[in-house]
């Protein structure tokens, strides 16, 4: 079993990268990364402080590759797209050696400063209306543009929890299967795909209660079996028992849609990550 997108105590995980490694192994995955959130040029409670911190989990990781050989381990972090902002991903590509990175919009920026749609729904709300004016429209699809400028600016190879935007709308603004939510989605996933890169599917909403569905949902499945888009699962472990957390109901719905064939396979990982 393969599970990619991981964090540890170095950002905002329970475990460290060594514990969580140490659980990888007990619960028989084959193929396992930690992808810590990327440093940022600002302060926050989630990421990695700096670089030099950024320098020792992978110290710590590499330890592990060492140690316990069995588990085919892999260097990532989840880096955040923030236009005119955030480092360029090949900047810790390179400084870090990285084996791979998880491409995320988490703080949604226009002139008049950042929407961040992570973290409590207050928080949302409240910078929906200090941003947007409550024009949820104009914020979406801002989220939309930004992840695209992501794809096109920067080098990565999995694209993160892609309609995350949605995580706190509860279709107080929008459904999800609206025209324009779904063309904007659809546009982004074809993009992703003509850049190879793969697409998660995220367990985790569903299995904290803060969302009923996926990130991206079963309602644009069939769109991805349609065009061939190549997904991966991600569970965005923060603690030991979350690594492969909802796994199991994931795989029932990719075996529902018929797309188990879309599923990358821990050959195309290895090639890519090596
Ligand atoms: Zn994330
Ligand atoms: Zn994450």
């Amino acid at each position: 079993m393969i599970s990619l997108h991981n964090h540890s105590t170095y950002c905002d995980g329970k475990n460290s990268p060594t514990e969580m490694l140490q659980d990888a192994i007990k619960q028989s995955l084959t193929h396992f990364g930690l992808s810590g959130h990327a440093p940022v040029p600002f302060e926050t409670e989630w990421s990695i402080k700096n670089i030099d911190v950024a320098r020792e989990y992978i110290t710590e990781i590499e330890k592990g590759i060492i140690e316990y050989p069995d588990l085919k381990i892999y260097k990532g972090l989840e880096a955040d797209y923030i236009p005119g902002k955030s480092y360029s991903f090949d900047y810790f590509r390179e400084d870090l050696k990285l084996n791979y990175i998880i491409g995320s919009v988490h703080l949604v920026r226009n002139n008049s400063g950042i929407w961040f749609i992570d973290g409590p729904i207050e928080g949302y709300d409240r910078g929906l209306k200090k941003h947007y004016d409550k024009n949820f429209m104009a914020a979406m699809s801002q989220y939309y543009q930004q992840q695209m400028e992501m794809l096109e600016k920067e080098n990565f190879e999995i694209l993160a929890h892609c309609d995350k935007v949605l995580m706190h709308n509860n279709k107080r603004y929008v459904n999800e299967s609206d025209d324009a939510h779904l063309q904007l989605l659809k546009d982004t996933l074809k993009m992703a795909s003509e850049k190879n890169v793969w697409v998660e599917i995220n367990t985790r909403g569903l299995y904290k209660g803060l969302h009923q569905d996926f990130y991206p949902g079963t309602y644009i499945f069939s769109f991805i079996k349609k065009e061939k888009i190549k997904i991966i699962k991600s569970a965005d472990g923060h603690a030991t028992d979350q690594i492969i957390k909802g796994f199991s109901e994931l795989d029932k719905a990719i075996s529902e849609f018929g797309i188990e064939d879309l599923v990358v396979c821990p050959e195309e990982i290895e090639e890519r990550f090596s």
